[in-house]
């Protein structure tokens, strides 16, 4: 499994059923993928022609080992991450991160954003308004752009079902707000961190994507 996929601007790359999904837009990426697999990045980086040293900026939606093991093959990038995550990167937390469950090493990173409740980052033509969404971990964000309608949803929820509960920093009473938090939210693009994209003709709130998963082709 993997592959690119391009919706408008944004970039979905996916090198393996492990890595995380990672969403290049302009020069910064939304979560890097394990590390594992950076041939795999490469490769797809080739495809897209872009240099890995012209990324400038990653954000993490949250402290695990599958969304922030490879941020240290962006060279160039400096690292935002919601603050109660933040220390997981800073540390190179391997219990936290879940490291350990993927054999994975984690390297201890600078953290140059501390990322709030209702910060806004500006990424080419989008604002990414972040939304804290605790519950699959303690600093897990979501990030919507009102005009595009766009929502990244890192773990919180997915387009089949919604995230775990059960790895380090889970709970699930949070993740529950979490969700009522963002069902009323209009989305034309549902952007999760594994699996397929949904892309809509005409916006939907998320609950109702949430309720009847519209079928989104593959692409390879
Ligand atoms: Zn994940
Ligand atoms: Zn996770």
């Amino acid at each position: 499994m993997g592959g690119i996929r391009k919706i408008d601007n944004i970039v979905l790359i996916r090198l393996s059923d492990m890595d995380s999904n990672i969403y290049l837009i302009d020069d910064t990426v939304i979560d890097s993928g394990t590390g594992f697999n950076f041939t795999r990045l490469f490769q797809a980086l080739k495809i897209l022609k872009v240099d890995v040293k012209s990324i400038n900026h990653i954000i993490n939606t949250h402290g695990h080992f599958d969304h922030i093991g490879g941020n240290g093959y962006f060279v160039n990038a400096d690292i935002a991450i919601h603050e109660a995550d933040a220390e997981i990167v800073e540390n190179g937390d391997s219990e936290k991160s879940y490291a350990d469950f993927y054999d994975g090493r984690l390297s201890p990173r600078e953290v140059k954003t501390r990322l709030k409740e209702g910060d806004s980052i500006k990424v080419d033509a989008m604002d990414l308004e972040v939304i804290h969404t605790p519950g699959h971990t303690p600093g897990s964000i979501c990030l919507y752009d009102s005009k595009s309608k766009t929502l990244f949803t890192g773990d919180t929820i997915f387009c089949d079902g919604i995230g775990r509960t059960d790895m380090p920093g889970g709970n699930e009473e949070q993740l529950k707000s979490s969700i009522d938090r963002l069902a009323s939210l209009e989305v034309r693009r549902l952007l999760p961190g594994h699996g397929d994209a949904v892309v809509l003709d005409s916006p939907k709130t998320v609950a109702e994507v949430m309720a009847s998963p519209p079928s989104s082709e593959e692409e390879d």
